[in-house]
């Protein structure tokens, strides 16, 4: 028998199986699907069985051993990992290890093995053992066992250490090892449900009539209109049928919040998340592998779930950008939903606030049916939202509150409300720079300046991790010229400390989360009032539920405005409107006011009148215009080199290439210095290409990047937008 084998070499894509030959002894373990470890030139390497062979013409050398006793890829995810490689043009080995967890890939070696644990039980009755025992100790041990049958040998252990092992050895209890999940959700109590309202039994029964198609839904809901209670209800249904819910949500908002709501309907539950050890997600993978679980919960890559008969694919806040993975493969969750989608024949749910426009666009050419609920169920109104121009606040010296701000936090503080601040930038200042000699930090590798943290004395560089300390005088002059420019969330907090020295704040970025559990101590704490002031970055504008928020202050509304990309209108938006929905989201109407040096801008208008069909129109009327998505597909290639005028070469080389192959509608655009275009000292060029239908852009695409795969110089990143 032999063995077709997709091996994975750290850093080069082979995109190629090796035929292996299997020993006797071997043959009845070997399944398609299952690692291997094989001998490969010099090296022993792991890789996919693709496929099962009776015989070969050419002499194979023998796999080595066989390291899963179940295949870790079904056939299901074989073959998407095929279609993945089409998609994203990535090698198929990427493909696959992007499906699996850590713990699971070819090639990593990591050291993740099932937690075991020990246990004792009785070997005899509780009566005989007890008058066997021969001291006092030992008769503490026994003791136990009135409560349990089954015990932790730890708990005895510490009880007495000595006694239990005697008491082993005398064969009077037994140990036993068996394996234990390292993930626990806590138990919560089951909760009653509450009977929907007309709206979202409105589109319960819509989607209930989709649940054995491949239908997609787009679930428009503003903010706390009851999405979730709506996926709840349709999960139960789908349980009901004994088929299994995959909800996505974008990392952030996935907390203990949202998985206690979860809990507290449904038990049989596993979650995927980077807040998990990679032990952890082991374990959760092979929950569903085992079919003990009917919902997964987790962010971008769980919709690899080995789930086997899906019902039901839920994306709540269907417009984050984390559902698109920023590295190869380079897909976007939902495009891999559709094939599962269209495997399990089970419906898609996408919920949001704020759909991306080409979600709404797909709505609106009724591709996608189109749920509205436009109430907030609390019956909570809207938020009332004031923009504020900050240039004559400036001028006043509010250059960080401005006076309405100010204002309506002490108001609120004195009415004990809470209040959130959202920045979106972390750190202390974005830039420091000597009024002596004009000296700016910056990063030698990126070339862009560092924001310093004050905590730990450093800067740093947002880009690639870059770190120095500061010093007091000015690196160049040496003189004590140096000024920080530039508000970030670790500023605001001491100017906040100074401003309301009563009130308890607290601060939510990447910063002061690192440590596990940091984050949901934060909310939890907050949830329970103690803090009066939350301040953070968009972390704290998402999917969160607080009870006595009744005002929302934005500090640089604007900001992500001025990114130089196709998105940021729709980004800002999204961002700011989500926000917005924080206030209020009880009795009492909620307040935001929105900070800027631009009132006059649409996009501030229309969340100021919390009009998300404005701001479609208007946008999409911009796209339209500029030939961007969703009227046009775009699709980015990055050309990237250590050495400047090799990728400034190799771009026009590419660029040339391109154009002699595309279609006659298709724009090319470049190439051009990068918007990023210093990272790490690797110098980053870029073509755009912005096409409708190109079948033969796709194969040129194809061909490039086989060209580029063994060039050590040069690389290249196709980026489908
Ligand atoms: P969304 O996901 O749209 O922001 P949620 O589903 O989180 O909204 O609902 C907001 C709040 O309203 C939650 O606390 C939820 O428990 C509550 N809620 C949702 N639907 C109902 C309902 N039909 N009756 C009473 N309370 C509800
Ligand atoms: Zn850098």
């Amino acid at each position: 028998m032999y063995v077709e084998v997709l091996v994975e070499i750290q850093n080069k894509q082979v995109d190629k199986t090796f035929t292996y030959k299997v020993k006797e002894e071997q043959q009845e373990n070997v399944k398609i699907g299952c690692r291997v470890l094989v001998p490969f030139g010099k090296m022993i390497i792991e890789g996919y069985v693709l496929n099962i062979l009776k015989e070969t013409e050419r002499d194979a050398k023998e796999i080595i051993e066989v390291l899963d006793e179940e295949p870790v890829l079904n056939e299901e995810m074989l073959t998407l990992g095929k279609e993945l490689k089409e998609l994203t043009l990535c090698s198929l080995s990427a493909c696959y290890s992007a499906m699996l967890p850590k713990a699971l890939k070819a090639s990593h070696k990591s050291k993740v093995n099932k937690k075991l644990e020990s246990y004792l039980k009785l070997c005899v009755s509780f009566e005989t053992a007890y008058q066997c025992c021969k001291s006092a100790s030992q008769k503490d041990v026994i003791h136990l066992f009135e409560q349990e049958n089954v015990l932790l040998k730890k708990k005895a252990n510490l009880v007495s250490a000595s006694a239990t092992k005697t008491l082993i050895k005398n064969k009077i209890i037994e140990e036993i090892t068996s394996e234990v999940y390292r993930y626990q959700i806590k138990n919560t109590n089951q909760e009653e449900k509450c009977s929907l309202n007309e709206e979202q039994t409105k589109a319960v029964n819509e989607i209930e009539k989709g649940l054995n198609t491949s239908n997609i839904y787009l679930l428009h809901g503003v903010t706390g209109s009851g999405k979730t209670e709506v996926y709840l209800e349709l999960i139960e249904q789908v349980i009901k049928q004994e088929k299994q819910a995959l909800v996505l949500v974008p990392e952030i908002s996935i907390t203990t919040q949202l998985i206690k709501r979860f809990s507290k309907r449904f038990t049989r539950l596993a979650c995927l998340h980077s807040g998990l050890s990679d032990g952890e997600r082991f374990d959760e993978w092979r929950k569903i592998l085992r079919n003990e679980v009917d919902i997964v919960i987790g962010a971008r890559s769980a919709v690899f779930a080995p789930l086997k008969n899906i019902g039901i694919i839920i994306f709540d806040e269907e417009h984050s950008e984390s559902f698109k993975q920023e590295n190869n493969p380079k897909y976007h969750a939902l495009d891999v939903a559709k094939i599962r989608s269209k495997t399990h024949q089970c419906p898609i749910v996408l919920g949001s606030a704020t759909p991306s426009l080409e979600t709404m666009a797909r709505a609106m050419k009724k591709r996608y049916t189109y749920i509205p609920l436009t109430k907030r169920v609390a019956g909570g109104s809207l938020p009332l939202v004031s923009l504020v121009d900050m240039e004559p606040e400036i001028k006043m010296h509010h250059p960080i509150l401005s006076r309405e701000l100010e204002c309506s936090i002490i108001e609120a503080l004195n009415n004990n409300e809470q209040v959130l601040l959202l920045l979106n930038r972390r750190g202390y200042s974005t830039t420091i720079s000597c009024s002596n000699c004009g000296y700016t930090y910056r990063c030698p590798y990126c070339d862009i300046t560092l924001t310093y943290h004050k905590s730990s004395n450093q800067l740093r560089c947002h880009y690639c991790g870059y770190t120095i300390y500061k010093s007091d005088i000015c690196p160049e002059c040496k003189e004590e010229g140096l000024n920080y420019y530039g508000l970030g969330t670790e500023k605001l907090e001491d100017y906040l400390e100074e401003v309301f020295p009563t009130a308890k704040i607290v601060r939510m970025d990447r910063d002061s989360t690192t440590k596990k559990g940091a984050y949901d101590q934060i909310i939890e704490d907050f949830q329970n009032h103690k803090y009066d002031i939350l301040l953070g970055t968009q972390m704290i504008s998402k999917g969160l539920d607080f009870d006595h928020v009744s005002l929302v202050g934005i500090l640089n509304a604007d900001q992500s405005l001025n990114i130089p990309d196709y998105r940021s209108n729709e980004r800002t938006f999204s961002l700011l409107y989500q926000a917005c929905g924080r206030a209020g989201r009880r009795k009492k109407r909620g307040q935001v006011i929105l900070q800027t040096f631009n009132p006059e801008h649409y996009i501030l208008k229309c969340v100021q009148n919390e009009n998300y069909f404005d701001f479609y129109k208007y946008e999409m009327n911009i796209r339209k215009t500029l030939k961007y998505p969703p009227f046009f597909y775009l699709v980015t290639i990055l050309i990237k080199s250590k050495d400047y005028h090799e990728a400034s070469q190799e771009a026009s080389k590419i660029a040339k290439y391109l154009k002699s192959q595309i279609d006659s509608s298709t724009i090319l655009l470049g190439p051009t210095t990068a918007n990023q275009f210093m990272i790490n000292k690797v110098y980053h060029f870029e073509i755009n290409i912005k096409y409708r239908f190109d079948d033969k852009l796709k194969e040129a695409l194809k061909e490039l990047d086989s060209m580029y795969l063994m060039n050590k110089k040069v690389a290249i990143d196709i980026d489908f937008q």
